[in-house]
């Protein structure tokens, strides 16, 4: 795990893990399922995975919410418009049958309002694609929508290409010093 802020972590699993030690406990994004021994490794170092109570998913493509099995005392969270999304083409949303399945029995909470943090909503790579501005430390987790290098791939299912441009547009004008996006390129 990396420590990028007295309350935050980050764990790169191909795509980017993180845990808020705030309350209550709240992970952004999940990994996928492929990383699940290392993220339950890793994680278990600074969290016991039963005490995580809010998990909050930037959207619901495969490599972000394929761990969602091991925090079984957490809510979950996503837009509202990636959860409508969800119902209307779970293989779109997820892009894989059979997690997409399974993903199908928890309970999805929408998420219009998080104290600490401004949500952004960023149409685009996912039609529901959300990022949240951590107020206190200046860290936006940016899921696919802004990398280092680029962004998100707006080919896919619940894309909306047409809508990137204002997506990005509206991440260049916040105040953030550090970007935790949903992978490192
Ligand atoms: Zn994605």
């Amino acid at each position: 795990m990396e420590h990028l802020a007295p309350d935050v972590w980050k764990l790169n699993v191909d795509s980017n893990v993180y845990y808020l030690d705030i309350d209550p406990k709240t992970i952004i994004d999940l990994g996928p399922e492929e990383a699940k021994d290392i993220v339950k490794e890793e994680l278990s170092k600074v969290v016991s995975l039963g005490d995580v109570e809010r998990v909050i998913l930037t959207h619901f493509h495969l490599d972000h919410i394929g761990n969602f099995d091991l925090f079984p005392n957490a809510k979950f969270y996503a837009s509202p418009e990636e959860i409508a999304f969800f119902k209307e083409n779970p293989m779109g949303a997820v892009l894989d049958k059979k997690l997409s399945e399974r993903f199908k029995k928890i309970e999805l909470h929408p998420l219009t309002h998080l104290e600490g943090f401004d949500l952004i909503k960023t149409p685009g790579h996912a039609r529901g694609a959300l990022c949240l501005l951590y107020k206190k430390e200046k860290i936006l987790f940016s899921g696919d929508t802004l990398f280092r290098n680029g962004m998100g791939r707006l080919d896919l299912p619940s894309s909306e290409p047409q809508k990137m441009a204002a997506s990005l547009e509206k991440l260049k004008k916040l105040d953030y010093k550090l970007l935790a996006p949903g992978h490192d390129y």
